[in-house]
Order: C-alpha cells, then sequence, then structure tokens
C-alpha cells in the first residue's frame, strides 16, 4: 500500500513515521526547500506526549527539550507583575510535559523517520484525480503520482483541502487576533528571559520571550484586530501592531529579521463536518487546527496522525480505517477547540481593566484548588485515545 502525505510539519513527519513502521510505501512531499530553521517554543503535552512516546522518540525530545520556571507577565518598567508556574502546570498533566522549539520537534521526527521514506522538498500538488481504490496526483513539476491513499498534512491553509473539499473560507473561523514568531540574537535580551517566559503585561497586544541555549531569544508576538486579512509588508506591520510596547520591546523589534524569516498569520480554528473524502484525508491544523492560543495543536498533529496510522493498520479496509480515526479524534479535537476559544478569552486582555484583572486571578492561581481550576481550564480534558491504541500495538522498534 502506497500512502503521499502533503507536508512535511508536525504531523506530516509523525504520520511518516508511523506509517512506515506498518510497512506502507511512504512519499512526503513539502513545498519548503528544506528543513525548517525559523520557530516558535511549544509546549508539548497530551495526546502528542502520548505518540511520542508510543513511537519510543521521548528520550530524544527531551534532549531538546526545555525547562521554563514560569511565564512572567513584565510591565514597561521590567517589574514581574503576575506569573503562572509551570511546575503547577506540569502536575496537572502528571509532568508529562515538554517545551520544545518547533524546528527541534520536525529535526527529531524527521531523523528519526525509518528507512525508506521518500521525503522531497521544493515540491507540492497541484491536481488531485479520485480514481476507484486510489488518487492520482499532479505534482508542481509537472509530474504524477499514484497512491492508494492521500493525506494532507499541509496546515491550517492546506492546498489539500482546498483541492479535494472546498474553499478555506467555509472552514476558517477567524478568532479576532493575528500572530506573529521570530527569532533573533541580543545578549541582554537573552540574559533577561533565559529560563522564564516573559510576556508584556499590556491590552490589545503583546510580546512574549523566551532565551535559547544557543544564544538565540524567541519571540511570539499577538495583537487584537477584527481584520483577518493579512498584511502585504509583515516586517512594518510588526512594528506598527507592537511598537507602542516598553521594557524590551522596543529592542525586540529593532532585531525583526527578513520578512520570509518572520512567522505570521491570523489566529484561526478550522471546522470541518468531515476530515476524509474518498481515499483522501486530512491530519493536524489541516482539518482540525485549534489555534496558536490553544496551545495544543503540535501535540494533536503527533497525537492524531498516531491515531490514523494505528486505525488504518486494525482495520479490514482504508475506508473504514479513515472513518474510526475521525470517531476516534474528532470529540478530542473539538474539546481542544472548545478550550482554545475559552484561552481566547484572557490570553489577551482587551483593556486596562481586564489586565488587572488577569493579576488578581493569577494571584489567586497559587491557591491550589483555584491552580487546579486555570491549569484544567487550559489543558482541557485527559483523554487515552492514544495510549489505548498503543497498549493494542506491538513494539516494532
Ligand atoms: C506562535 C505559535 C505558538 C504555538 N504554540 C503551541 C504550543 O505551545 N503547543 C502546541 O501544541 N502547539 C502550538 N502551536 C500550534 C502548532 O505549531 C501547530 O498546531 C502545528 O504546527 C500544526 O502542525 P501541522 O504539521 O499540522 O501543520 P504545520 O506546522 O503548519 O505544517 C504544515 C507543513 O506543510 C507544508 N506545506 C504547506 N502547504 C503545502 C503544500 N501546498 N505542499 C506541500 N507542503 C505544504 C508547510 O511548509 C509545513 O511544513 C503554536 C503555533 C504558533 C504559530
Amino acid at each position: 500500500m502506497k500512502v503521499v502525505i502533503c507536508g512535511a510539519g508536525i504531523s506530516g513527519l509523525a504520520l511518516a513515521h508511523r506509517m512506515r513502521t506498518h510497512g506502507w510505501d511512504v512519499v512526503v512531499l513539502e513545498k519548503a526547500p528544506g528543513p525548517r530553521t525559523q520557530g516558535y517554543m511549544i509546549d508539548f503535552f497530551g495526546v502528542g506526549y502520548d505518540a511520542a512516546e508510543a513511537m519510543g522518540l521521548l528520550p530524544a525530545l527531551e534532549e531538546v527539550g526545555y525547562r521554563i520556571a514560569e511565564a512572567q507577565y513584565v510591565d514597561d518598567g521590567g517589574r514581574v507583575r503576575a506569573s503562572l508556574g509551570f511546575a503547577q502546570f506540569g502536575a496537572t498533566v502528571n509532568d508529562r510535559l515538554l517545551s520544545l522549539m518547533r524546528p527541534d520537534l520536525e529535526d527529531v521526527l524527521r531523523t528519526h523517520l525509518p528507512d525508506g521514506v521518500d521525503l522531497r522538498f521544493a515540491t507540492s500538488i497541484t491536481g488531485i484525480a479520485q480514481e476507484t481504490g486510489g488518487v492520482r496526483l499532479t505534482l508542481t513539476d509537472g509530474s504524477t503520482l499514484a497512491a492508494d491513499l492521500l493525506v494532507g498534512a499541509d496546515g491550517i491553509h492546506s492546498t489539500v483541502r482546498r483541492l479535494a473539499f472546498g474553499e478555506e473560507r467555509q472552514f476558517l473561523r477567524y478568532l479576532g487576533f493575528h500572530v506573529a514568531a521570530y527569532l533573533f540574537r541580543d545578549p541582554l535580551i537573552e540574559a533577561e528571559t533565559r529560563d522564564r517566559y516573559a510576556i508584556t503585561d499590556t491590552p490589545g497586544s503583546q510580546m512574549g520571550f523566551y532565551g535559547l541555549r544557543d544564544g538565540r531569544v524567541a519571540t511570539f508576538a499577538v495583537h487584537r484586530t477584527p481584520d483577518p486579512a493579512l498584511p502585504a509588508d509583515v516586517r512594518a506591520a510588526v512594528q506598527a501592531a507592537y511598537g507602542s510596547l516598553g521594557w524590551i520591546a522596543p529592542r525586540a523589534l529593532q532585531h525583526r529579521p527578513p520578512p520570509e524569516d518572520i512567522y505570521y498569520d491570523q489566529v484561526a480554528q478550522i471546522v470541518m463536518p468531515r476530515w476524509s473524502t474518498n481515499r483522501v484525508t486530512l491530519v493536524g491544523d489541516a482539518c482540525y487546527a485549534v489555534s496558536p492560543l490553544a496551545g495544543q495543536g503540535a501535540s494533536l498533529g503527533v497525537g492524531g496522525a498516531f491515531v490514523l496510522a494505528e486505525e488504518l493498520e486494525r482495520a479490514p479496509s482504508i475506508e473504514a480505517g479513515l472513518e474510526h480515526y475521525e470517531q476516534a479524534l474528532r470529540p478530542v479535537a473539538e474539546e481542544k477547540q472548545q478550550a482554545g476559544r475559552q484561552t481566547a478569552r484572557w490570553f489577551l486582555p482587551a483593556s486596562q481593566r481586564q489586565v488587572r484583572l488577569r493579576r488578581v486571578a493569577l494571584a489567586l492561581a497559587r491557591l491550589p484548588w483555584f491552580n487546579r481550576l486555570v491549569a484544567t481550564s487550559i489543558a482541557g480534558k485527559q483523554t487515552a485515545v492514544v495510549a489505548r491504541l498503543a497498549r493494542r500495538s506491538s513494539p516494532t522498534w
């Protein structure tokens, strides 16, 4: 059996790993010219953590992971006004939590791919023809490729989804924010933000910083805007949205890289009535994006890939496997989307009054019962969907 996976991001690489392990011929198409080096910090727990453990990847991920002590909200003068301890949050998920840079997570997934995965960079799909029992794809280099199954793992703006299910506007739910992320070098900011996630304590727009072990700083910025349209010049848009922030923000803005090295997008979710049509299916942000504010998209990408591969392995037919995949994962993804919409309400306060309210709430979060409430609302419900499938699967490594 042959599968073509479109997208060598977190979901696509995890799926390639698992399907090759189960003996499929695997081709992965990635539009980028090579592995990504830019990125942002990801909290990784829940179904993705369970799946990484089942795939034998946890030791490699722990090696590249970071230990963040606290998220701290800092005012214009550099004073910490509120904080949220990661240890407390970790306890809620039984300490099954890693903080990873996105390129490091992708690197571990890619370098641990089993032999025989055909990974093609600078390649994408321009056409999909559904045939009896399979698909025939037209690629950007003009060639064609036949497979038993096509999986779109090509992110929130998925091309596979557009070609097989229709225009993006039918599925995209804009949450009212834009997000930007980039990496830069500044020894002063790195020293200020090492081992803590420092966030400006501001309404309407905020920048967060984390000092990396190689001396770089990762920044993740988010601002409210009613307009979902993306700006033509993202470098200028970042300056315009965050130029009024104080503390280390003006220095960080001076370090903005060229536009192609800035991640910039809408904060949105993808909601679809069905994830599969005939021999085309979707995984990760392409079909159930929960948004960056939910802090669980990468985890759901790896977890979803694992569930898809395991259900295909167990089912009597591809069609039945796709059905079981959606039945098992849809309730989990929908619950995380709900948690993501809730987080969006407090993640970035709309006014100075809401900033003060958040300070009070985070002070209360030091009380154990309230802390459990906050942590549970961020993490959402725990689920055994991956663990159940992992227990039933025989070890193959
Ligand atoms: C700032 C920020 C912070 C985040 N924090 C967290 C967090 O703390 N925890 C967490 O779990 N998640 C977090 N997320 C979300 C997480 O990054 C995404 O949910 C996750 O990357 C989705 O993985 P994916 O593989 O499905 O899609 P993507 O990561 O978008 O990967 C898609 C891949 O497909 C490729 N591609 C796209 N189009 C095509 C095409 N036409 N042909 C071929 N290839 C194509 C892309 O180049 C890319 O490699 C965060 C996101 C952001 C932006």
